[in-house]
């Protein structure tokens, strides 16, 4: 099953930017912006699925993990965000920018002169 790195997409139904990313060979579309854990609820009630927004790899990049009740009962440690859903009365856009992949900076940059 792969797992893909998310990239910022809007979608194509209502145009609201979306992460999408396969994860364990899932297409996952999902909320770009972060849940609180009271948010985390809401959306697990309303029957959307939550993921984890885990940096993998070099570079960095956000790769969408499902939640499940291990994930949610531990401490968090990344962004959570919800599957993505169209609100009502979503018209398609006419333009959709292309999707942007993402990469998530870590760590002091290497100067350009060393002090050795
Ligand atoms: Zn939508």
């Amino acid at each position: 099953m792969i797992s893909t790195p998310a990239v910022l997409d809007t979608c194509p139904r209502c145009g609201t930017p979306t992460l999408v990313g396969h994860s364990e060979g899932l297409l996952i579309r999902a909320t770009a912006g972060p849940l609180d854990p009271r948010g985390e609820l809401d959306a697990l009630t309303a029957g959307q699925m939550t993921y984890d927004v885990q940096p993998l790899g070099l570079p960095r990049k956000p790769y969408l993990i499902h939640r499940n009740a291990w994930r949610i009962h531990a401490d968090r440690k990344y962004a959570v965000v919800a599957t993505h859903k169209c609100p009502p009365g979503a018209r398609a856009p006419h333009f959709r920018p292309d999707p942007v992949p993402l990469f998530i900076p870590y760590g002091e940059p290497i100067p350009d002169q060393p002090q050795f």
